[in-house]
């Protein structure tokens, strides 16, 4: 079973308007209203649920927004055990508008340590079952930026690969931990965060940006680029991903979705270059959806033939 980790799910409400009027009344059809269960983890678990994996979602849940999440997961037939607190989830607002998406984004309960020890628990439970793990987004307030070691610590010692899709100090300390990640997917704003410099699109750049000591130790480090591909460090050797040019609707998610990838190609046992292919198959299917999270498996052996690799 894939385990993945969504510490501060939220509900995802996209209000789609023609134009945003600041300073005055919006008013919106609600049947165009969406609310789906939200945060990068349940991006990553239905992408690996529509792959037909074996994948249970967990993290931190509470209130009614909590309950509807998991309603919303129940329905979709998404196997799922969080630790449910008496705080309420938060709500993650995003107007698209003009052509543009202006974010609203609550930081959602204040974890304490008791909850933090009893979550702790839980995922030890759960790690029973587990022979992948993904962690993927922030940090819910109150729980320390090296939480996630902690996670990868607990996996590691059962010999359970992790994937780790987080950002800003979050990606810094778990990188900086005894155990690190096994996988790191930074798109190359991310990677550039990490080591203090803003980063181009380009092999060069990111090739030399992954000299930095402080990937040391992880084994595999996808940097994401779009509709470019990705480059890609695996052990000490260097790999440039290219992708065909498809149509775009969607790519809210896409990362999201290549983690997912990257968990099913481990899941299933690929080779290297086959996991690659798979990861950059499962965010290109995003892209191609309106949806976020969201892709069809009957379309993954034809883009996944179209993934080209070359060694760098
Ligand atoms: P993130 O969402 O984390 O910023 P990216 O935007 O780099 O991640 O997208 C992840 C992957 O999704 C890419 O490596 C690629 O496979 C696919 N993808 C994203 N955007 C596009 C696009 N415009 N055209 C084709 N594929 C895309």
């Amino acid at each position: 079973m894939i385990l993945s980790v969504t510490m501060n799910p939220s509900v995802d409400m996209s209000y789609p308007l023609e134009e945003f009027h600041l300073d005055t009344t919006n008013r919106i059809d609600s049947g165009k209203v969406r609310k789906t269960a939200g945060g990068k983890g349940l991006n990553v678990s239905r992408v690996l649920h529509l792959l037909e994996a074996d994948v249970c979602s967990t993290g931190i849940i509470g209130g009614q927004l909590g309950g509807y999440i998991q309603k919303e997961l129940d329905k979709d037939k998404m196997n799922h055990h969080f630790l449910e607190i008496d705080q309420e989830s938060r709500n993650c607002l995003a107007i698209l508008h003009n052509g543009k998406q202006t974010e609203i984004l609550e930081s959602g309960p204040v974890i304490d340590q008791q909850t933090q020890d009893d979550f702790l628990e839980l995922f030890q439970k759960l790690l029973k079952e587990a022979n992948i793990l993904t962690i993927s987004g922030s940090l819910p307030k109150g729980i320390p930026a090296n939480f996630y070691s902690q996670l990868i610590e607990l996996a590691a010692s059962k010999q359970i690969p992790t994937i780790l899709d987080c950002s800003g100090q979050a990606l810094k300390e778990s990188l900086s931990g005894k155990t690190k990640p096994t996988v790191i997917k930074p798109n190359h704003h991310e990677l550039g965060a990490l080591i203090g410099e803003e980063l181009a699109e380009n092999n060069e750049d990111i090739y030399q940006a992954l000299q930095h000591p402080i990937f040391n130790g992880v084994e595999l480090i996808l940097v994401s680029m779009g509709a470019k591909g990705a480059f890609v460090k695996y052990k000490n050797d260097y790999y440039s991903l290219t992708i065909p040019k498809i149509n775009v609707v969607n790519p809210v998610g896409s990362g999201d979705s290549t983690v997912a990838g990257i968990a099913y190609g481990l899941e299933n046992k690929m080779a290297l270059t086959d996991i690659l292919k798979s990861a950059m198959t499962t965010g290109m299917l995003n892209t191609m959806e309106e949806k976020t999270g969201f892709i069809r498996k009957e379309n993954f052996d034809y883009y996944f033939n179209q993934v080209s690799i070359q060694t760098y």
